[in-house]
């Protein structure tokens, strides 16, 4: 299985990113969005990204041109995946948008065209059936900011072909990701299997006044000679994304997550902590208190 052309559906956040970087790395590129007026705010995303690839890895003008070169735009579904070996689907992460997109772009691709999900919550097999070749289906999940955060969850579901798992694998590889193979369909994938329930941990023992926000991260980079720990992470995610979590569980009943809901509503959202990018979260940016010398120190 080759892959030359590749069309990303869906050019907000995730999809400006992906379709560029795909283009960067060599590929012919689509991107197919709802109107043109979506498909005006992709281009202003992709001319923003190539600032950064300039300044992030030593570019010239010429060489980010390039990749721009290998892309075009498109808000005609079935114009925009006539060549299509492989589409990379990063339209709004709600089941019944995500149902819809398949069901028409199931009826206008060619037969050898791969579909893959970036979605973050949903499960492949969830709109598996709406795609019409769920053996031709399955999760590439990227993360915010591709070019430096560069891993690929390539996820099965049930019905996925093998020679399609591999050759997804083989693409991300391909285009500059490190690929993560994931043999079963799992909520959350690797990353935030791992990471979700490390930052509840970290969220408990502060709000349960066991250590503060800065010895608790001290604990885990001190111990495990990681770069950041919990709530230098949770900075960085956001403390929106984060309230939003503790929120849904603790609406579920889950009395724990309902408390971290409550003080990450009161004693941060409230007082303008959002995190790195209101400049102020568990620390105070841009220099952060962990990331100073004697942070790890007594
Ligand atoms: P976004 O809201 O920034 O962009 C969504 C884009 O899809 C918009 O340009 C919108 O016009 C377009 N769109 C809406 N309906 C469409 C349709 N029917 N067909 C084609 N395009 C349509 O969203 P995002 O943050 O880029 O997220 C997209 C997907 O990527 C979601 O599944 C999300 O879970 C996943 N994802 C997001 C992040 C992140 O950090 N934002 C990280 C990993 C994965």
């Amino acid at each position: 299985m080759k892959f030359s052309n590749v069309m990303v559906a869906g050019s907000g956040v995730l999809g400006s990113q992906i379709a560029y970087q795909t283009a960067y790395k060599g590929f012919q590129v689509t991107v197919y969005d709802i109107n043109d007026e979506a498909l005006d705010k992709a281009k202003e995303r992709v001319e923003k990204l190539m600032t950064l690839y300039k300044q992030d890895f030593d570019l010239t003008d010429a060489d980010v041109q390039q990749g721009y070169e290998r892309m075009r735009f498109s808000a005609n579904l079935s114009e925009a995946v006539q060549d299509a070996d492989l589409v990379i689907e990063a339209v709004p992460e709600k089941l019944a948008i995500k149902k819809d997109f398949y069901t028409k772009l199931g009826e206008v691709a060619p037969d050898k065209t791969i579909f893959a999900t970036n979605t973050s919550t949903l499960l492949p097999s969830q709109f598996a059936k709406e795609t019409g070749r769920p053996e031709k289906f399955l999760a590439l999940h990227f993360a915010n900011d591709i070019r430096v955060k560069n891993t690929a969850e390539i996820m099965k579901h049930e019905g996925t072909d093998d020679h399609v798992f591999q050759a997804l694998v083989e693409f991300a590889e391909a285009i500059g990701m490190v690929p993560l193979p994931i043999y079963k369909e799992q909520p959350g994938y690797i990353l935030n299997s791992l990471l979700v329930p490390f930052l509840n941990a970290g969220q408990e023992l502060l709000v349960n006044d066991i250590a503060d926000a800065h010895t608790i991260d001290k604990t885990w980079m001190v111990a495990t000679g990681s770069p950041a720990g919990p709530f230098a992470i949770l900075d960085t995610v956001g403390i929106r994304t984060a309230y939003n979590i503790s929120y849904a569980k603790g609406e579920a009943g889950d009395e724990a997550a309902q408390k971290v809901a409550t003080f990450l509503k009161e004693e941060m959202i409230d007082k303008g902590k959002l995190g790195t990018e209101s400049g102020e979260g568990f620390y105070k940016y841009p220099n952060p208190a962990y990331l100073e010398k004697d942070f790890l120190k007594a």
